[in-house]
């Protein structure tokens, strides 16, 4: 998640912090040092002490901002471009609509009230959240007063009689990830072991040859850094399997570039980045995501896949300049100044605009999403 400039003060947040520390510490004398995959899980999802499961992590008085939090306006084009697919796949009577990761319920919730007015497209939801944290899943049902969502652990309980259209913004981003480093000879994978003095600390594996890397030997060098994120992967061939058959659709937003290339594993806190090893449990992790392999695994499915657009142009493409210049027709004076700057935030070339990409799957037979479509 992208971080920002510190607003508020950060509050005490004491307590998680050495139970998580000790526990990690206990688990690596006895079995040896931990992959980056599995120090991330415990850290974000630890039913006890895990980040998503103890902090509020989102918004001002958070850890960092997402696009739904900063404007409206961002879950409305996004349900206006949902609706618009719905309609040009015949408007079938009966959808899953699906959010991976929904935080606090803030875009779904835009999402719906922009499309009440699409003739049978309320009547037709069938809604379904993806939420690993009963934390979040309790903000999402605050959110969503008037509907009735079914929450799920995993992509795989989602129906499977009904198509799916599925939206995840920053959801890819807090999934998992190993890095694996290049030597002359092949590549080592970069653990989470302890110091002599029993301090978390990355180190190097012993010579590892995983397949998934035989790929990256043509277009890197030794000393070169690669990641990897199987858990997206597996959603995404998941999702894509059914979108071939069944059309549905699929939108994901994140930060990320076309290719993993170097260590981007970052932890953020209160707005500031911090130590990733510093105060497990504590702050956000993530790291960006490799658009090129979830690309892959939904070609793989026989998904259609859109090219892949900058959020900047994708939001330009669904019209987000008329929608804030008619929302600050009725805003008032400092009102019309915080739309046009929440605008200039998601779209500008200098931050969200382009360091956000997305990527939208269908199926083989049905358009691609409006805002993107082939150049
Ligand atoms: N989409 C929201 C929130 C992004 S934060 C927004 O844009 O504001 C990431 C969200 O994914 C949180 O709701 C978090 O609890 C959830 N999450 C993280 N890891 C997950 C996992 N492995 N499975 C399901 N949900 C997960």
């Amino acid at each position: 998640h992208l971080s920002l400039a510190v607003r508020t003060p950060r509050r005490s947040r004491t307590g998680h912090m050495t139970e998580l520390s000790k526990i990690l510490r206990r688990q690596i004398e006895a079995t040896g040092p931990i992959t980056l995959a599995d120090y991330m899980s415990a850290c974000l999802l630890h039913p006890k002490h895990g980040y998503y499961t103890t902090q509020d992590a989102l918004g001002v008085d958070g850890d960092f901002t997402t696009a739904p939090e900063i404007s409206q306006m961002f879950g409305e084009l996004i349900g206006l471009c949902l609706a618009q697919s719905w309609m040009d796949q015949g408007a079938p009577d009966r959808f899953a609509l699906v959010e991976l990761g929904p935080g606090r319920g803030t875009l779904i919730a835009d999402l719906l009230r922009a499309t009440v007015q699409v003739p049978g497209f309320h009547a037709a939801v069938d809604l379904h959240l993806v939420e690993a944290s009963a934390r979040m899943r309790s903000l999402q049902a605050a959110a969503l007063p008037a509907y009735h969502p079914t929450w799920h652990d995993t992509v795989e309980t989602l129906p499977e009689d009904i198509p799916i259209f599925v939206m995840a913004n920053e959801f890819f981003d807090a999934l998992p990830i190993r890095q694996f480093q290049r030597d002359p000879k092949g590549w080592r994978e970069i653990m989470v072991g302890l110091s002599e003095t029993g301090v978390l600390k990355r180190g190097l594996s012993d010579a590892a040859p995983i397949e998934a890397l035989n790929s990256r030997l043509d277009d890197t060098q030794p000393g070169a850094l690669v990641e990897t994120c199987a858990h997206g992967t597996a959603v995404v061939d998941a999702l894509a399997r059914r979108i071939a058959t069944q059309g549905g659709m699929a939108l994901f937003i994140d930060y990320g570039a076309w290719h993993s290339d170097g260590d981007t594993f970052q932890a953020v806190r209160a707005h500031r980045p911090v130590d990733p090893f510093a105060e497990p449990g504590q702050a956000d992790l993530t790291a960006h995501v490799d658009f090129t392999a979830l690309a892959k695994a939904a070609a793989e499915e026989g998904a259609r896949v859109s090219p892949l657009r900058t959020q900047g142009d994708f939001l330009r493409g669904l019209g987000i300049e008329i929608r804030a210049q008619n929302l600050m027709k009725v805003a008032s004076g400092s009102g019309a100044k915080q739309i046009e700057s929440a605008r200039d935030r998601l779209i500008g070339a200098d931050g969200m605009g382009t360091l956000f990409k997305v990527l939208g799957l269908a199926g083989p037979m049905t358009p691609l999403l409006p805002g993107l479509e082939p150049a």
